[in-house]
């Protein structure tokens, strides 16, 4: 039902091998900086395990639901031999100490501000739900920090119709105008019904095109 909106593509062309690189507890702990460098973050159970997947072409390269409280890593895959693709463990799990709170913001914002090959970062929120603070006060937190990132919304499969899955789009880009002048990439995704992740790899591809441009 929602095909005329999102296009239905074929990914198997585009990602020619991906491979596990490693899990780092520690922003100094990852891989050399020497690819361009995209992560993706959202909160627990978001759906981002299921998009990377699917976005790869695998079934379970990133391992879904990882269980709250557990040790969180930051997980790097080497795609193409050009490029890495980083997972960063899913915020916001309601039952975490404050202190185990503060330790993820801590790895995630120490991993986001020091890693000098991060390219572009991509907030995942699930387009059932209305805008969460969680994820507004991060998607600020990247604008006062220069951040370059898009918001990917995830489980677009769940809506009944085109309309609803656009006007909740149209009402999360009513919030971000509030506080923003300017809206960033948006990109909608099922990871269920493969849709939308074609549009996330061409925007990696035209900007690792860009970057590698002689000045
Ligand atoms: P993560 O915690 O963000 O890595 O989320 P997961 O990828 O583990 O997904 C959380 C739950 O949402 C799982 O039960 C998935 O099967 C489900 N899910 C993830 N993506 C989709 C999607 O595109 N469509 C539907 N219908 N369910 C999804």
């Amino acid at each position: 039902m929602l095909a005329s909106i999102f296009q239905i593509q074929n990914l198997e062309m585009k990602i020619k091998s991906v491979s596990f690189v490693k899990s780092s507890q520690k922003w100094q702990d990852c891989p050399e900086p020497n690819l361009p460098e995209y992560a993706f973050i959202g909160r627990s159970n978001v759906g981002k395990s299921s998009l990377i997947n699917a976005l790869m072409n695998q079934k379970d390269l990133a391992k879904t639901s990882q269980t709250p409280g557990k040790t969180q890593l930051i997980n790097h895959f080497l795609v193409n031999e050009e490029w890495y693709l980083t997972d960063l463990p899913g915020y916001g799990y309601a039952r975490v100490s404050k202190s185990q709170r503060k330790d993820f913001e801590k790895l995630i914002t120490n991993y986001i501000l020091n890693r000098e090959n991060l390219v572009h970062l991509f907030v995942l929120v699930d387009i059932r739900h209305l805008p969460q603070k969680i994820d507004l006060e991060f998607i600020e937190w990247c604008g006062e920090n220069q951040i370059s990132f898009s918001i990917i919304f995830t489980k677009s499969d769940k809506m009944k119709t085109q309309a609803a899955a656009e006007k909740s789009v149209a009402e999360y880009k009513k919030i971000l105008l509030e506080t923003w002048e300017e809206l960033p990439n948006i990109f909608v995704t099922s990871a269920e019904k493969k849709l939308g992740g074609e549009q996330i790899l061409d925007f990696i591809e035209e900007t690792n095109k860009i970057i590698s441009a002689p000045n």
